[in-house]
This record gives structure tokens, C-alpha cells and sequence, in this order.
């Protein structure tokens, strides 16, 4: 380590040694900066005592109607009290608080638990049994469903809390300004957190795409995710929460460990004032562009230090349609980008569906495995007319708004898809690229970009495919790390074939919003990079700092290591130099 915080004799090979007074413990980074204070457990989730709930009784018949009426109206307010939190949220957190309310209100939830108050249980207990059932459901189907029981299990609590007039169970206001460690937080908790007494968040478990990895960026709090050892930490335990490099030592040099804080203070400075254009600090230029999902999000990408747009998800505008949007409708959500970029660089993306982002108008085999299935530009076999239409509108958009969209495909696994694409987007006269997301694309990469004119990495899942490890799997977060040093390998084949070629190649990954890994590809070769536009000042900053050579160098360092861990450290010798 560079900061004698800990001594190395103290931390074991693997950086999980000696917990409370001696040691440091990794998982995985999500939220980079440096957080110093006590540690603070939020109180353990509701007890479910079976007599307080009522699972030793059986209702009487006359007391069943209104003891449903009871539970309709605990989870109502239980909505409503979140929904009234959204409000005064905004973004990412608004969405997590508004999604939250919605599950305390689902009908076949508060259905099952009407059932058994119908037989004589009492709405608590029946809302526990419910929950346990859904619970299992979804712990079976797995993937997205399975993330969501943490939800679940909230609402229960909160709704039971209201059941039973209990206070609403939550994270507690800690006096002074600490470091929360949970074993993964609901995401009503994390939507709520204030940034000014919770200066870090650690989770034993979860993934860098959890809810509380997304709050955690959009609030700006330091955070480390999948800690596997964090429960050895108590209460009140100074800890020092390296963000960055997904590490939490434990007990530091106090000294030390402010001295790192306010460094940080001043990074965030640096990043605050950087205004663009994206460009190293001996000025080779990388263009640093946005990932919008629709119209008003582009236009508040708009407002980012940001050169254009690298990645409109269009499947994102559409996820709640029953039926397949027109072509006029189309037209007018990528007139409505095209604009707010007026001009610049907007690079569409096609339909990404299938796997974890179903659309309804397109009918979805049912797969064992989908994320292996029919999913992005393999629906086209199917379904080629929802490619043409998809082209024609934004075809027509470029041409009403006087630009010339540059669009790509998802999901492409060979040449002769990207060739196919590439002929139906040049015939209307757009520019034609492919995502390279899956391992074979990476490795074939030069076939591919000789019939494209630009090429987009898409890191979660060439990193999800590379690892053969599920992206929303909280158990596999090291894995499905993009720092992952083979991941880094194949990207830098395809920054080779793409100099070779002359050819872009971009990365619209999360791997494009950390600021260290980001100048690791420019190192490797890549030309832009986007990312939320929440994460592009940091990356546009670091950038400032650091020269061409610096990033090749720690390119060329990467791709020695054999672990995230080893892959960070060594980018940050020359890049923190
Ligand atoms: C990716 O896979 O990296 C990507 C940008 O696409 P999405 O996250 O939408 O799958
Ligand atoms: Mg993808």
C-alpha cells in the first residue's frame, strides 16, 4: 500500500486478516473517495415474534373483512409514506422509493396475504407467511428476481411495523458523521440516506448494479460492495473506506487516514471544476460522451461537461409498452435526443431486449437461459421488420434534424451479423457500428470492424460472458469486476484492430464511469468512453492529470496481473505517480 496505514505484515495475501485493530478487508469497489469515521450497523431487521404477530390465533369470522380492510390500509400507507419520500427525491432514488411503493401495493401479494386472513390469520402473520412464499418464488427463478426479496422482506417490515404501530423500521441518524455497514440494504433505506451523516456505505453482500451501489453513485458516497468478512467489524470501530480501491481498514493511523479524506476533498474539487472537453494532460483527446435512456434524459445529459451522447439504451423508453411503438412515435423520441445534442455526436443504440430487460410487444421464448437466449440483435432473425422500423425512424429523425446519427447494434457474436447490420443502417444513409459485449466479437474483433465504421465495447456484459458469471449475481461481484485483467485482455485486442483499422472503438460501459479504469483504456487504445453523466467530471478530471504514456503504461501493467485487486494497484503506481 502506498500509505502506511496498515503494516503489510499485518494484512494477509488475500487482504482479509486480522479484523478490528490490525487489518484492511477488500470486496468490490463501486463509489471511488475516501471516507474516515466510526462504523455503524443499522438495528437488525424486525424480529418476527410469532405471538406478536399473531401465529398462535385464528381470527374470528365476523373479524375477517375488516382485518383485510387493516392490511390494505397498512400498505397503503406504507406507500404513500414512500411515495411522499419519491417526491421530495429525485433521480435513481425517486425510482428505487416509487418502485418500493409499488411492491407494497402488488395484488397478488396483498391477495395471497387476504387468503389466509380469510382462513382466520391475522394480518401480520399473514403478510410474513405472504412474503416468505414470494420470497421462495422468486429465490427459485433467480437473476433480477432474486435481488428483489431484499425488497420484499422491506416492505414486510415496514408494513408489519404498521400493522402492529410500531415505529417504521429504517437506518438510524447516526450524532456524528459515520460509515454504515450492512449485510445489503433495502432500497427504501439507501434512497434515503443523507450524505452529510453517512459518509460511506459497506455491504457484505450485493453487486456493483445494486440498488445500493445506485443510490450510492447518485448520492456521491463512498462505497465497497460484497465484503465477505465485513460482520467482524462492530459498531463503533474507526474504519477507513477506500472507495476506490474497494477496501476497508480497519482502525488506521487516524493521521493517516484524514490526511487520505481530505486529499480526496480536494479530488472532488478537481472534478467539480473540470468542464470538458475530455482530453489528457499532454492533450490527446478522448471525447467523453453520455448514456441517455430517452428524451429528458438526454436533455439533462445535455447540460453534462459531455461531448455527445455514446449510448441511447432505446429499449429503456419502451420497457413498460404492451405494444410496439410506430414509426412516428419512434421518429419523435430520437428527434427529441437528436436535439438535445443538436448537432453533436448521438450514437443509437437498436432494441436491446430479452434477457433482463423484456419488452412486451416482442413475444420472448421461454429460455432456460436467457441471458444465452434470443435477446438484442438476434430478435432480427424473428423479427427483422422491428429492425427496419426502428431504422427507418431513426433514419427520418437524423433527417428532420438535419444530423447524421451514428447507430449500432447489441449483442452481435459474429462478422456476418455485424455485416448484415451494417448493410440495413447504411441503406439509409446512417453510420453503422456494432456493440462488442460478447467474448467471440472481442476476439474476431478485426472481422467485424472491416464491416462497421465504428465499434462499442459494452463492458457489463463482455465482462458478464468473459467471467461466465450472471451481472446481477451479488454472489459473483469479483467476478463480473471489469477490472477483471482478462476482460482488460480482450479489450485490448479490440483497441488493437481498431488502430490498425482506423476505425473508433468506444466504451460505453460502467467500466468508461471509473475515473482509474477509464485511463487504463484510453491506454489500451480506446478512443471515447461514456458513462452516466453523473460519472463523466470525475473521469474527465482524472484524465486531465494524466499524460498518454502514463496510461499506456498502466495498460501495459494490467494486462500483467491476474486479479481486480492486482489490476487496480497496479494501474494506480503510474497512474496516481
Ligand atoms: C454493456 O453491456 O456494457 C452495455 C453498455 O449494455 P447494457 O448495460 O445496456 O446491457
Ligand atoms: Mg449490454
Amino acid at each position: 500500500m502506498e500509505h502506511d496505514l496498515v503494516s503489510d505484515d499485518r494484512v494477509s495475501m488475500n487482504g482479509q486478516e486480522e479484523v478490528n485493530g490490525q487489518g484492511e478487508l477488500t470486496g468490490t469497489p463501486v463509489v471511488a473517495g475516501y471516507a474516515f469515521g466510526p462504523a455503524l450497523w443499522p438495528g437488525g431487521r424486525v424480529e418476527h415474534d410469532d405471538r406478536l404477530l399473531g401465529m398462535d390465533r385464528t381470527l374470528a369470522e365476523e373479524d375477517r373483512d375488516a382485518e383485510a380492510d387493516r392490511l390494505v390500509a397498512a400498505a397503503a400507507t406504507v406507500a404513500g409514506r414512500l411515495r411522499n419520500r419519491a417526491s421530495h427525491a429525485s433521480g435513481a432514488a425517486a425510482e428505487v422509493l416509487n418502485a418500493t411503493a409499488g411492491l407494497a401495493e402488488d395484488r397478488g401479494w396483498i391477495g395471497a396475504a387476504d387468503k389466509l386472513i380469510a382462513v382466520g390469520t391475522p394480518a401480520p402473520a399473514a403478510v410474513v407467511a405472504a412474503t416468505q412464499t414470494f420470497a421462495e418464488m422468486f429465490a427459485k427463478l433467480g437473476g433480477l428476481m432474486a435481488e428483489r426479496i431484499t425488497d420484499l422482506n422491506d416492505v414486510r417490515d415496514r408494513v408489519v411495523a404498521e400493522l402492529l404501530g410500531e415505529p417504521e423500521p429504517g437506518i438510524p441518524t447516526p450524532t456524528q458523521p459515520s460509515i454504515l455497514l450492512a449485510d445489503d440494504l433495502a432500497p427504501a433505506d439507501t434512497a434515503g440516506l443523507d450524505p452529510t451523516v453517512i459518509v460511506g456505505l459497506v455491504t457484505r453482500f450485493g453487486g456493483p448494479t445494486s440498488h445500493t451501489a445506485i443510490i450510492a453513485r447518485q448520492l456521491g458516497i463512498p462505497c465497497v460492495v460484497a465484503v465477505a468478512r465485513l460482520g467482524e467489524i462492530t459498531s463503533g470501530t474507526e474504519v477507513l473506506v477506500d472507495g476506490a480501491a474497494g477496501s476497508v481498514v480497519v482502525e488506521p493511523d487516524p493521521v493517516s487516514a484524514q490526511e487520505l479524506v481530505d486529499r480526496g476533498a480536494a479530488e472532488a474539487a478537481l472534478v467539480a471544476a473540470w468542464s470538458g472537453p475530455g482530453r489528457t494532460a499532454d492533450g490527446v483527446e478522448v471525447a467523453i460522451l453520455a448514456n441517455v435512456a430517452d428524451g429528458a434524459s438526454a436533455r439533462r445529459a445535455a447540460d453534462a461537461p459531455v461531448e455527445g451522447i455514446g449510448l441511447f439504451r432505446t429499449e429503456l423508453a419502451f420497457l413498460d409498452r404492451g405494444d410496439e411503438p410506430g414509426v412516428d412515435e419512434q421518429t419523435r423520441l430520437y428527434r427529441h435526443v437528436l436535439d438535445a445534442f443538436d448537432g453533436r455526436k448521438v450514437v443509437i443504440r437498436t432494441l436491446d431486449a430479452g434477457s433482463d430487460k423484456p419488452l412486451a410487444f416482442i413475444e420472448h421464448p421461454d429460455e432456460a437461459n436467457p441471458a444465452l437466449g434470443v435477446r438484442g440483435n438476434r430478435i432480427a432473425v424473428d423479427h427483422p421488420e422491428i429492425v427496419r422500423g426502428q431504422l427507418d425512424a431513426i433514419a427520418r429523425a437524423g433527417a428532420e434534424t438535419g444530423s447524421r446519427p451514428w447507430v449500432m447494434a447489441p449483442m452481435i457474436a459474429t462478422a456476418a451479423e455485424a455485416a448484415q447490420f451494417a448493410r440495413m443502417v447504411r441503406e439509409r444513409g446512417l453510420t453503422a457500428g456494432v456493440m462488442i459485449e460478447i467474448p467471440a466479437a472481442a476476439i474476431l474483433a478485426r472481422a467485424i470492424l472491416a464491416e462497421v465504421d465504428f465499434v462499442s465495447i459494452g463492458t457489463n456484459d463482455l465482462t458478464q460472458y468473459t467471467m461466465a458469471a450472471d451481472r446481477m449475481s451479488a454472489e459473483l461481484a469479483e467476478l463480473t469486476d471489469p477490472w477483471q485483467p482478462a476482460v482488460l485482455a480482450l479489450i485490448a485486442q479490440v483497441a488493437d484492430a481498431g488502430a490498425d483499422l482506423g476505425k473508433p472503438v468506444g466504451v460505453c460501459g460502467e467500466a468508461a464511469a471509473d475515473p482509474a479504469l477509464a485511463c487504463v483504456l484510453v491506454g489500451l487504445g480506446v478512443t471515447s468512453l461514456s458513462a452516466a453523466p453523473a460519472a463523466t467530471p470525475a473521469v474527465g478530471a482524472k484524465l486531465s492529470t494524466v499524460t498518454l504514456d502514463q496510461c499506456r503504461a498502466a495498460a501495459e501493467a494490467v494486462l500483467q496481473t491476474t486479479s481486480p485487486t492486482s489490476a487496480r494497484r497496479a494501474a494506480a503506481e503510474h497512474l496516481d505517480a
